[in-house]
């Protein structure tokens, strides 16, 4: 499978990141801080489009040091990192989340995981979609899907509108999102 690199992390997040991990990734840069569950779902998004632990421990660290410094880092979130990387404890290589499993979530109040189309409400959701490009009939037409409950299918006419092409299989999976997008745009 391919790698990505940390040169070019920015970049990707803003082209190629479905809602859900874009939302993640801009509060971290933002916050220098997420909760355990966008942390979770980050973390292994990250790690299954190819982003190798070196270079995850060196991200979060960044990040996360501006919060609550490089020795707290050490101490209380490095494990988890290298945990989900299968690296500690039972030592699982954990899979990344479906968009199943992120829809069922239950983020709590300061939680920034979950799916957008499930979990926002609609302003903060039509405000993402306007940030990736979206507007006019595909904007319309994505709503509907969400009053709907087709958390997915709006995912996918979110893809289909964005990259300008269609995308026969469905959004089943935020690494499927990632992967289809990149053989869209490379
Ligand atoms: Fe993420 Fe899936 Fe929701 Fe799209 S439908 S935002 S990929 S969880």
């Amino acid at each position: 499978s391919s790698e990505i690199s940390l040169r070019d992390i920015d970049r990707l997040a803003n082209n190629s990141f479905p809602p859900c991990m874009r939302h993640l990734f801009e509060k971290l840069r933002e916050d220098h801080h997420l909760k355990h569950g966008g942390r979770m779902q980050l973390s292994l998004f990250l790690k299954g489009v190819g982003l190798k632990l070196e270079d995850a421990l060196t991200f979060w660290k960044a990040e996360f040091s501006q919060k609550v410094g490089t020795e707290r880092f050490d101490k209380e979130y490095a494990y988890s990192i290298r945990h989900n990387y299968g690296k500690e404890g039972k030592r699982t290589d954990y899979t990344p989340y479906s968009c199943q499993k992120i829809i069922s979530s239950t983020p709590g109040v300061g939680d920034h995981h979950g799916c957008p189309y499930r979990h926002f409400s609609e302003e903060n959701l039509r405000a993402a979609l306007t940030k990736m490009g979206v507007g006019g009939h595909a904007m319309d037409d994505i709503m509907q899907k969400v009053q709907t409950r087709h958390y997915q299918l709006a995912c996918t006419l979110t893809f289909e509108a964005v990259h300008g092409i269609s995308c026969d299989t469905g959004v089943n999976h935020p690494n499927q999102y990632f992967i289809e997008s990149r053989k869209a745009l490379e």
